[in-house]
Parts: structure tokens; C-alpha cells; sequence
């Protein structure tokens, strides 16, 4: 089958290797779809902390079973079902976690084989160009979940690349209200038309100061200092994407958590419910979600749009297979 492996960090090759053997539990997907994320670049060029090489990256699936032909999404995970974190509902965490496309084999080939537990069911209304979604929106749903934003607030989003738009969206189906800050000028406008489809509002700045709830799908520290200021007492921040800097944070900005009880939350990764949550959103919110969707491309030009990808002032690019 054709792949797409990353033998070392900076070194993704185009190359033909055998069919996946499948382990006990697991089947094996005909790929027909799978998203490039922010990730999968950083991975590329900088390693990742669950990431172990040479590996098939991609962790935003589409395919269908081969003997049965129906179509799924996966989630990423492979838990262990026993362990506290697992019990617990946030088998993200489980520790034991094996993640398809940074532990084990992704989607960046022709076939996948993972376990029969991750596969999420989708139906015909839903595309395998927009289904791929399910996983960044299914990651945003968890970062929501994790500060317990409440309908009617107002929910300050920090980055309009695709994981904040996702985001924005997320927000939008809790009835709560996104504002998404970008001080791209090229990103606010590739995203135009998705902004304007969904009301979704992003600017390089807001007038409102104050929000019940701040979420960065940004790399900079600056953004969390930001964000914490511009909470209101008893508000939440949840850390959603990783710092690529390294800023100070001030002591007076730390004790703004305890004067105001602000609760700061991290997020990474999703749950299986929470796919299912981004299935049904996507399958109802197809027409808008199309217009996050940067350019159709083959597997074999992954590795020339990746330095775009890491730039951020791109949309998504959902390799067809
Ligand atoms: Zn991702
Ligand atoms: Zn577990």
C-alpha cells in the first residue's frame, strides 16, 4: 500500500510498504479520507511527547471496514477500559494510552488497523471530507467541557487557524457566544467565508473587555496573560493548545486566579463520546464546516503543504485517498 512515513524528525518519506497486520481486537480500514493537523506539522519538525518514530502520522480518520464497507471515523485512542482515568470517563487520559498516528500507525496511508473500540459509525449525509473533522471538533467539545462554559456566556477564543474556528463553532452549539481574537490579518481573511456562513465573529480585537471564559488555539504564552485579565471573576481558562514560547508569567497574574477564583483547566485529546457529539454537529453543520476545508490533496503532497500547515495562515487540507 502507498504511505506516508516519518522515519525521523524533518524526514517524511513517500514509500510502498505491506498491508497492516491486524492484532486481536482490531480491523482493518480502507482510508478514504484523512485531515492534516496542526500536530502532524509540529510532529514533522519538532518531535511531539507521545510521539515515537519511524511512524504513519495522521489521527484524523475516515475509511471503511473492508469486508463490511461501512464508513467511520476514529477516534484516536486505544485505552484500557480498567485503569482510574478510564473509570473515570476520561479515557483521553487512560494510562495505558496508545494514540493512532503519535504511538501507533495512522491514517497518512492507503490502510489503518485499529481497534474495533475506536471506530465511530457515521452515516451517508455525512461526507468523508467533512467527517474527518470529527476529531479537532471533538477536541474542542472536551476543552468546553473542561471549564463547563454555560449557554449564554460569552467565550473569548484566542487564533482563527482551523482548531479555533472549530472551537468557535463548539461554542456556538452550547448556545454560548465565541468572539475569536487573530492578529493575522492574512488568517482573518482566509476564513471569510466561514465566518460570515456560521456569524461566527473574528477580529483583531474586541471592545468588550471582560468574558465568562477564554480558550487558546494559539501558541504563545502571551495569549494565557491575556486571557487571564480579561476574565471575569469565577471565569475559566483552559489551556488547549501547547506553548511553543517561553514567556514569564508575572506573580501579580497568578494571584488574579486567587483573588477572582479563576480556574484554569488543560485539555488534550477527546473521548469517544465526545466523536460521537462532533458526528452528529458535522453531519447537521456539513454546508458551514465545508468552508473550513483549505484545498483536497493527495497523500503524496502531505509533506509539501506541511511548512503552510505550521505557518497557521492556512485552512484545513483533507488528504483523499
Ligand atoms: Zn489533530
Ligand atoms: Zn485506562
Amino acid at each position: 500500500m502507498n504511505s506516508l512515513i516519518l522515519e525521523k524528525i524533518g524526514s517524511l518519506n513517500y514509500q510502498k510498504i505491506p498491508i497492516p497486520a491486524v492484532g486481536s481486537g482490531e480491523i482493518l480500514l480502507n482510508v478514504t479520507h484523512c485531515a492534516v493537523c496542526r500536530t502532524d506539522a509540529k510532529m514533522w519538525k519538532m518531535g511531539q511527547r507521545d510521539l515515537v518514530v519511524p511512524k504513519i502520522l495522521g489521527h484524523e480518520i475516515c475509511g471503511y471496514e473492508t469486508d463490511g464497507r461501512k464508513r467511520f471515523v476514529v477516534w484516536p485512542g486505544k485505552a484500557c477500559g480498567t485503569c482510574v482515568q478510564c473509570k473515570q470517563g476520561t479515557e483521553n487520559l487512560c494510562e495505558m494510552m496508545e494514540i493512532t498516528g503519535f504511538h501507533k500507525n495512522g491514517g497518512f496511508a492507503e490502510y489503518v488497523a485499529v481497534p474495533k473500540s475506536s471506530l465511530i459509525p457515521i452515516s451517508d449525509a455525512l461526507p468523508g471530507n467533512i467527517a474527518v473533522m470529527a476529531e479537532p471538533l471533538a477536541c474542542a467539545i472536551n476543552a468546553l467541557e473542561r471549564i463547563n462554559v454555560t449557554a449564554g456566556s460569552d467565550v473569548l477564543i484566542y487564533g482563527a487557524g482551523p482548531a479555533g474556528l472549530l472551537m468557535a463553532l463548539a461554542v456556538k452549539e452550547k448556545n454560548a457566544n465565541p468572539f475569536i481574537i487573530e492578529i493575522n490579518p492574512d488568517k482573518l481573511k482566509i476564513s471569510k467565508k466561514f465566518q460570515d456562513e456560521t456569524g461566527i465573529k473574528a477580529a483583531k480585537e474586541f471592545n468588550r473587555v471582560k468574558f465568562e471564559f477564554a480558550i487558546n488555539a494559539a501558541s504563545s504564552v502571551d495569549t494565557f496573560l491575556n486571557g487571564l485579565k480579561r476574565l471575569k471573576s469565577g471565569g475559566g481558562f483552559c489551556l488547549f493548545s501547547g506553548f511553543t514560547d517561553s514567556g514569564s508569567i508575572p506573580a501579580a497574574l497568578i494571584n488574579e486566579i486567587h483573588y477572582r477564583q479563576l480556574k484554569v483547566a488543560g485539555a488534550y485529546g477527546c473521548t469517544r463520546g465526545q466523536i460521537k457529539e462532533a458526528v452528529e454537529i458535522l453531519t447537521k453543520q456539513k454546508n458551514k464546516v465545508v468552508f473550513l476545508i483549505e484545498e483536497h490533496i493527495s497523500l503524496e503532497q502531505i509533506p509539501s503543504v506541511l511548512p503552510k500547515v505550521l505557518s497557521g495562515a492556512v485552512l484545513k487540507f483533507v488528504a483523499e485517498l
